[in-house]
């Protein structure tokens, strides 16, 4: 793709933002990136436009932005902004970083969305690849953007790319020869006018522009994916917790099994995976899909799965005292995260919950609360709302602080029990991120004595 002379403008000057512009810089096109955002919170990547000598403006999103051949949006940009909807009704051609940096990518892309389980999904994807002999990076929003790294990739290496429904909002000739869909449930939908249909649209787009030379490996078990791959024109590869399928990944009496049309073989147990829990069972199945077409040998799969440690922040283990584990889940920001967490314990459950509310529903992990958890401690501006649900269903406590939450757990807690931190709700109400909870969190744990 050539773009050298051409205008563009980069709305965000944030890691996408900044890689996109450094991207179209090296490409010899002129980028101009705008940021409604304040100095202050923008200080270092005013620093990088200025080191790489990228005009800017911050603070505002002046005329200037539409004196452009093409405009390149960050996620977290809505699509009703008053920005984009300007640039819609001006007819420029508005596209996400992923589509910009795919432009230029010689290698292989495996595209993996889905509601949850994307960094888990790709960091697995990148590891097995990488251990298995064959050279991958992983981008998107894990590591590195997408941008930043795509000039490094050569024809015959991988792109393990984690890929947001925000970035598939606005693709156009996005082509990835693997795209993986793990799931769909209802998140975000505030960025969808509350439209169901309009986010599964959006997760779709990852392979309206595959064909018959490309895969598409999708989730079995979950309907309202399943509903809707009729028209998709890629090679459909399911995998599955529940049904053993003639083509594809599943799992069954405890083995890691892939067939490839009636030809069943079983690639290793569900015990040989480091990574807990029935949903990372189900990565696990996608990244398999992809490593058997690959024709990845099974002795080198097999080792992959048993030696990825999995993701900070992802029901991580992090200490066990006294016969008491503890485990950093703050990555559980949704109540079907905390259904999967709980799932993933068959010990009696300490739990953590609180933060931001999302207008969480917790019916969903009601059943699993009766049958595992003893104490929940609640904490954070919704903790009144868990307090309100769960007092008459599970002894429940308020508390002020995740270091209250871990001292009296470790006074309650009985050997053989689990202390878990996995919140259903976002941070901000008392930290800067969910990375920021986890981390006070495992302090917290580790100042035990
Ligand atoms: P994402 O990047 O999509 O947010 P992560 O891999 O970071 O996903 O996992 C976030 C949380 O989502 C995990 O802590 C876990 O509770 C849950 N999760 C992970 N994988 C799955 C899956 N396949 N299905 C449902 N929930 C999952």
């Amino acid at each position: 793709m050539n773009i050298e002379g051409k205008k563009i403008s980069i709305i965000g000057a944030v890691r996408s933002g900044i890689g996109a512009a450094k991207l179209a810089k090296k490409m010899n096109a002129i980028p101009f990136v705008s940021d409604s955002g304040s100095w202050e919170s923008l200080q270092k990547s005013i620093e990088i436009l200025q080191k790489e000598g990228i005009d800017y403006e911050i603070g505002l999103h002046s005329d200037k932005v539409y004196d452009c051949d093409l405009i390149i949006t960050s996620p977290g940009v809505p699509s009703d902004s008053e920005v984009l909807q300007k640039a819609k009704q001006k007819g420029i051609e508005v596209i996400s970083e992923l589509e910009f940096a795919s432009w230029f990518c010689k290698g292989t892309i495996i595209s993996i969305t889905g509601t949850n389980g994307k960094t888990t999904t790709t960091s697995l994807m990148n590891y097995t690849l990488n251990e298995c002999g064959l050279k991958s990076y992983s981008a998107g929003n894990i590591g590195n953007a997408f941008s930043e790294i795509v000039l490094n990739v050569k024809e015959n290496e991988f792109v393990a790319l984690e890929t947001s429904s925000f970035q598939l909002d606005f693709v156009n000739k996005f082509n990835p020869k693997f795209a993986i869909l793990l799931n769909i449930t209802p998140d975000h939908l505030d960025r969808y006018n509350n439209n169901f249909e309009e986010y599964i649209a959006a997760k779709f787009n990852i392979s309206k522009n595959q064909n018959e030379d490309d895969f598409f490996i999708y989730n079995a078990d979950d309907l309202t994916i399943v509903e809707r791959i009729k028209d998709i024109k890629a090679r459909k590869i399911g995998f599955s917790l529940y049904k053993k399928l003639e083509v594809g990944a599943y799992y069954r009496d405890g083995k890691i099994c892939f067939a490839w049309y009636g030809k069943h073989e079983e690639v290793c147990n569900s015990s040989d995976l480091f990574i807990k829990g029935e949903h990372n069972i189900a990565n696990t199945l996608a990244v398999l899909a992809v490593a058997k077409i690959l024709n990845l040998p099974n002795r080198k799969i097999k080792n992959s799965f048993s030696t990825f440690r999995g993701v900070e922040h992802r029901i991580e283990f992090v200490r066990e005292l006294d016969g008491v584990e503890y485990y950093n889940d703050s990555k559980a920001t949704n109540v079907d995260s905390v259904w999967y967490a709980l799932k993933s314990f068959d010990k009696p459950i300490y739990l953590i919950l609180g933060g931001k509310d999302k207008g969480n529903n917790y019916d969903k992990i009601k059943d699993l609360v009766i049958q595992k958890v003893k104490k929940i401690y609640a904490i954070g501006s919704s903790a009144n709302k868990i307090y309100e649900y769960f007092k008459n269903i599970v002894p429940t406590e308020y508390m002020q602080t995740i270091e209250n939450c871990v001292e009296t757990a470790r006074k309650e807690a009985e050997p053989g029990s689990v202390v878990l931190l996995s919140p259903a709700c976002a941070s901000f109400d008392m930290f800067d991120n969910y990375e920021h909870r986890g981390k006070v969190f495992k302090t917290a744990v580790k100042n035990l004595k």
